[in-house]
């Protein structure tokens, strides 16, 4: 009896541990998905299924809404020529990625992160062209769609707008969520409800003390978009938690290289 009692727990712990999710622990994410070394068109489903498989503890993408209100994910407020904001989604699926993929809905891209726990899903909310109405709208139906799927385990926000990361801190104070313009010191971002900086890295060079300040009130740090092992190296021995960049592969490489020296 005694036996099948601690079995039991032992599935039950095991089972639990499945649940919540060990998401890979590094600094790693990958901006627009993985797509340079690998060949796959930006913040495609297939970039965001490499990054997956490098490894990456997450990876970053940017939605837009359509005219007829469907979130989209793609850089540009432009999809091969067509503006996202004035087109409905039936007029995009017009165009395709070269790797013959239509333009992702935010659903079907979460839904292909949601197949696996390894990597998180940086969702980008993008500054509306239309105005802030329109990008706090935007704003409201990411929340929305993240909590209808159920994907908060997830999902870390980033964006521009210092109101839109604001509202999201409103609609879900569980959130996490980065603020991306480097206009605000970390105590002005903390007191509107974000949980992290995500600057250009000429920002914390720019102002050297900001990213021991944030770590001091326990918020986290990423920086954008670092392609060169230089600035690698610096933000890494300076203790940021996460570095955005095109060259995954790269950093991952010399995270290696770092453990071997260490050891
Ligand atoms: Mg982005």
């Amino acid at each position: 009896m005694k036996n099948h009692i601690f079995l039991a727990i032992i599935i039950c712990v095991a089972t639990s541990t499945q649940v919540m999710g060990q998401f890979n622990k590094n600094v790693v994410i990958a901006h627009r998905g993985a797509w340079k070394e690998a060949g796959n068109p930006q913040n495609s489903i297939a970039s965001l299924d490499a990054a997956i498989t490098l490894g990456c503890h997450g990876s970053e993408f940017d939605v837009h809404l359509t005219k007829d209100n469907i979130l989209v994910v793609n850089h540009d407020p432009e999809f091969y020529g067509l503006e996202i904001e004035t087109s409905t989604y039936k007029e995009l699926l017009k165009k395709e990625h070269p790797n013959g993929e239509k333009i992702p809905t935010a659903e079907a891209y979460l839904k292909e992160g949601m197949k696996q726990d390894k990597t998180k899903l940086i969702f980008e909310i993008k500054t509306a062209k239309a105005g802030k109405d329109q990008t706090l709208k935007l704003t409201k139906m990411s929340v929305d769609l993240v909590h209808k799927l159920g994907a908060q385990q997830w999902v870390e926000y980033i964006c521009f707008d210092f109101d839109a990361g604001k509202y999201v801190h409103e609609l879900d104070p569980n959130a996490q969520v980065a603020y991306l313009n480097g206009d605000k010191t970390p105590e002005e971002a903390k007191e509107a409800g974000y949980t992290g900086l995500d600057y250009h890295f000429s920002v914390y060079e720019k102002n050297p003390q900001w990213i021991k300040k944030a770590h001091h009130i326990g918020l986290s740090i990423n920086a954008w978009t670092v392609n060169s092992p230089e600035v690698m190296k610096n933000l890494l021995d300076q203790h940021v938690e996460y570095i955005t960049t095109n060259e995954p592969e790269m950093l991952f490489k010399l995270l290696a290289k770092r453990k071997k020296t260490e050891n």
